[in-house]
């Protein structure tokens, strides 16, 4: 479930995109469903299940997704999930950068609006609506395009730095919608991050261009993640059904 959501009382608070501000998630489904009922947000169980999939279990790794808006989960060495205020550790995408950009949350110039789908489909409208590849038109001579890459990839770069700096991530592990851009995307990821080591002896020291890897949207992390949560959380009461 995106938005900020207690894995240990089951309530979603501030579900933005879904238009949920405050609800009751786990008894609800308990009661509907008659049965224990696991709850968590949808980038910290996809981290978690990243951490089983192609994680390693003695590393810091960092889960960042890349889809209509931009998230992060960070799992530590032990395998704990951070959770930070109200589940709020992670939500990277809040964090204003620049630029004069409204987000949805009541903020201006979001990372989330530079280095996201929604900013991408601003950055570089389609008439119709349709999707398209972006990286197809910029290597054609689309101009808008190609600065619309650069934006995506510079924020992606940047968020990658940040869980790096601020969160200790040894392995950032990129998902979500937009990986479908393939190997366009890790080569542009990867050219921002041998930019920002070219600049400074400190970033170059933390190797960031080697510590991340983009994985398939086909990937079922976020299913595995839930799978694994019974023995992830809490255990469970179930409500009355
Ligand atoms: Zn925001």
């Amino acid at each position: 479930m995106p938005g900020l959501v207690d894995a240990t009382t089951g309530w979603v608070v501030h579900a933005l995109n879904l238009g949920v501000e405050r609800l009751d998630l786990r008894g609800e489904l308990s009661r509907q469903l008659g049965r224990p009922v696991a709850v968590e947000n949808d980038v910290k169980a996809a981290a978690i299940g990243a951490r089983e999939l192609v994680g390693d279990a003695t590393e810091v790794m960092a889960y960042l997704n890349v889809g209509t808006g931009l998230a992060a989960a960070v799992v530590d060495s032990s395998g704990e999930v951070m959770r930070g205020i109200g589940g709020a550790a992670g939500e990277i995408g809040h964090l204003p950068v620049g630029g004069d950009v409204p987000c949805g949350c009541g903020q201006v110039g979001c990372l989330e609006t530079l280095a996201s789908g929604s900013a991408l489909a601003r950055l570089w409208p389609q008439p119709d609506g349709q999707l398209r590849d972006p990286f197809a038109a910029a290597a054609a001579g689309d101009e808008i395009a190609a600065r619309a890459v650069e934006t995506l990839c510079e924020g992606i770069g940047l968020a990658i730095q940040l869980l790096a700096l601020a969160a200790g991530a040894e392995h950032v592990v990129v998902g979500g919608g937009l990986t479908d851009l393939g190997d366009p995307l890790v080569e542009g990821i990867a050219a921002q991050l041998r930019a920002r080591a070219a600049r400074s002896q400190l970033i170059a020291g933390l190797s960031l261009a080697d510590r991340f890897e983009v994985l398939r949207s086909d990937v079922p992390v976020a299913a595995v993640g839930a799978a694994l949560l019974p023995r992830t959380t809490t255990p469970l009461v179930a409500e009355g059904a």
